[in-house]
């Protein structure tokens, strides 16, 4: 690789080379619906894998009914493609992800970047905060302490925001070249508590230096130095808190169903390059009206406990960025505000549910 990096380090450019080459969007054609239902994927670790054996091993751990597509663009990393988007959308939320036991980082789909460029350094990983006092095992908590090492993306908690359990659950989008955080220092009304983490789907890491990727130079812990780390910080993965009750979840599922529908044909007027046709236009509309009224419906009973309009800006903001058809539910969603309030209203005592 680093042979490669020399070849190409821009060399003194002549007329020729140096005469820009226009490239315009609309010639990546069909690739852009491909990349929707597809992820980028890379495996840390050194002996290099072949894409038939992480691809045989990876079908088997995610439980894809339909063949997937592996093809390695660079040592241990590829383009992966699933049958559906529904089935990509339920391995990214997955994250992590271990191929025997090293770590599979994986990335959404971004034709427009070169793969060098493509951050393989950043990974979702749940941490399981202990020893938390009660009070404190909440959403904001777990967002404060999260924030420390990376991007919060999640934080495991009821529709209210407690989170009480054995631990708070928290997922964090972590710097893998630093070490693993073992915990951290908190101050309560001047009482300072140690709060230890443990990682679940915790990978093969350095015991050495607490890192999951050294840089270049390889561990810089020397060989007599005691280790620091260990297997304790291994969890064992916990059920979610917000478990989807069975019906909401055949509802989401036939949803998602009709979204990964109304995508393949999409897929179809683009690969064939032809006028869209009247009948897929009007499936489409009607798939997507059904979706917008369940979205609002969902929103209706989602309003719950009373939660300032700061704090729910908050919650969506270390979301990964959703699907245009899903900005298309946050538009509606936001535009029926009014009509929520109004039916909350109409509800006698459940009116106070909406905080203004
Ligand atoms: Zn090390």
């Amino acid at each position: 690789m680093e042979e490669m990096e020399e070849v190409w380090r821009r060399p003194k450019l002549n007329d020729e080379e140096d005469c820009p080459i226009e490239i315009q969007k609309k010639w990546t054609g069909v690739m852009r619906g491909k990349g929707d239902r597809s992820l980028i994927g890379k495996i840390v670790l050194e002996r290099r894998i072949g894409k038939d054996t992480a691809r045989i091993m990876m079908e088997r751990v995610w439980k894809v009914v339909k063949p997937l597509e592996f093809q390695e663009i660079d040592r241990n990393c590829y383009v992966i493609t699933f049958v559906s988007r529904r089935d990509k959308l339920r391995v990214m939320n997955g994250c992590p992800w271990l191929f025997e036991n090293h770590l599979f980082v994986l990335k959404e789909f971004d034709g427009e970047t070169q793969p060098s460029m493509i951050d393989f350094d950043h990974a979702f990983l749940w941490i399981q905060m202990l020893n938390l006092p009660l009070s404190y095992m909440n959403k904001m908590m777990g967002e404060v302490i999260g924030r420390s090492m990376g991007e919060v993306v999640e934080v495991d908690v009821l529709e209210d925001g407690s989170g009480w359990g054995r631990c708070l659950r928290v997922k964090v989008e972590y710097d893998l070249r630093k070490p693993l955080a073992r915990g951290r220092t908190i101050v309560v009304d001047g009482k300072t508590c140690w709060v230890p983490f443990q990682y679940e789907k915790l990978p093969r890491m350095c015991f050495k230096c607490g890192r999951i990727v050294h840089e270049k130079e390889g561990c810089k812990e020397s060989a007599e130095s005691s280790s620091q780390y260990s297997v304790w910080l291994r969890a064992i993965t916990q059920l979610r808190k917000t478990t989807v009750q069975k019906g909401e979840q055949k509802e989401k599922e036939k949803r998602e169903e009709r979204e990964d529908q109304g995508s393949q044909n999409l897929n179809i007027v683009k690969e064939d390059g032809v006028f869209q046709k009247d009948e897929i236009r009007e499936e489409m509309e009607e798939i997507g009206s059904k979706a917008r009224k369940e979205e609002i419906k969902l929103t209706e009973t989602q309003v719950g406990e009373p939660q300032s309009p700061d704090l729910l800006q908050d919650v969506n903001k270390g979301r990964p960025s959703g699907t245009e058809k899903q900005k298309e539910f946050q538009v509606s969603i936001s535009g029926n505000e009014q009509l929520i309030e109004h039916l909350c209203v109409g509800e006698g005592d459940n009116s106070k549910r909406v905080s203004r």
